[in-house]
């Protein structure tokens, strides 16, 4: 299996001061590089690739540069409708919260009616503004600041997602036929992902971005598990996904939260497996070593192809080195 490090920015733990600084950033990258060769890590997804506050487009460039010059490829995590557009949070035509602020109609709502804001994660201070899944204006929006953002840093390819923080509330939404990732009903009223809207939205853009582009990876998350209810849910709108794109499985939850079923196969033809384990996000550092092995095992029986850890902590510390070590060997083919 394809080996790739999935990271925040802000909290990336192998050097001083969480990435709120150039100088920051910068260390925690360039070590998390030298580092990832040992366990044949072949690409590190970066969410906040692009902020004014550390540095802007010179300090995601080297950081590039550092990566590409050690065989290792940067695929920057690409929010849209969430997540801050292509350039995170910072004096860019290609922030989401630019292009919100000039189009005032495409911002999503609260269920109270008020504009959408979302703040992720708990070490960034900013609220950045989240767009409405129905507006399709900020469709080529996005197409064209994916278009920029490859073509200023020649990139090999980037990450996807469609935001996991709640739907939008306004009139179109709200009376829209959804398919939503959970299963509890509560949750679902309320606060969920859409699939429907991430197939399409992801759909539209992905397409455009490879008539271009064809060779480059494109990973895509799906926010759904590999079981038969979730089959079930991805089933009707799979065919907006160009047949290209890796399609990402969140098939573990540390610490022993299985979303994969045994027998249950990839109904993509290219698919990883996301273990989220070992991150501030989901249960601190700790010894996940057999979960991970049983993970990857599962993903395999699956027909994945790829697969991500979180690569936020160094591997100077124990319990980190050897999960990074499981999955190493786990993902030998
Ligand atoms: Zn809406």
């Amino acid at each position: 299996m394809k080996k790739i490090w999935w990271s925040w920015d802000l909290r990336m733990r192998w050097a001083y001061g969480f990435s709120q600084t150039e100088e920051s950033f910068i260390a925690n990258y360039f070590h998390a590089i030298d580092a990832a060769k040992k366990y044949g890590v072949e690409s590190i997804v970066i969410w906040g690739f692009l902020r004014d506050a550390h540095g802007g487009i010179e300090a995601a460039r080297r950081i590039r540069d550092y990566a590409g010059d050690r065989g290792i490829s940067i695929l920057p995590g690409v929010g849209i409708d969430d997540y801050g557009g292509v350039y995170y949070a910072g004096d860019s035509p290609y922030s989401l919260d630019t292009y919100i602020r000039a189009h005032p109609g495409s911002q999503a709502l609260d269920e109270d009616g008020t504009p959408s804001t979302h703040r992720w994660p708990p070490t960034d201070s900013g609220l950045r503004l989240k767009a409405c899944p129905s507006h399709e204006g900020a469709i080529n929006y996005y197409i064209e600041s994916i278009e920029w953002l490859l073509d200023v840093f020649e990139l090999d390819g980037f990450q996807i997602e469609q935001g996991d923080s709640g739907y939008c509330f306004c009139e179109k939404c709200r009376t829209k036929e959804r398919i939503v990732a959970a299963e509890d009903k509560a949750a679902a009223a309320k606060y969920s992902t859409s699939v429907t809207d991430g197939a399409e939205r992801i759909g539209k853009v992905t397409r455009s971005v490879l008539e271009r582009h064809p060779d480059i990876t494109i990973l895509s998350e799906t926010y759904l598990g590999l079981t038969e209810k979730s089959l079930a849910k991805m089933g009707p709108v799979l065919d907006h996904y160009p047949e290209r794109i890796v399609l990402s499985w969140q098939l573990y939850d540390a610490p022993g939260y299985f979303k994969i079923e045994e027998g249950v196969a990839s109904p993509s033809k290219h698919g990883n497996a996301a273990l989220r384990t070992n991150s501030d996000a989901l249960g601190g550092e700790l010894d996940d070593r057999e979960n991970i092995a049983r993970a990857l095992r599962l993903a395999k029986g699956a027909g994945l192809e790829m697969t991500y850890i979180y690569g936020e902590y160094p591997d100077q510390w124990p319990l980190t080195r050897g999960n990074y070590e499981t999955w190493a060997e786990g993902a030998e083919d």
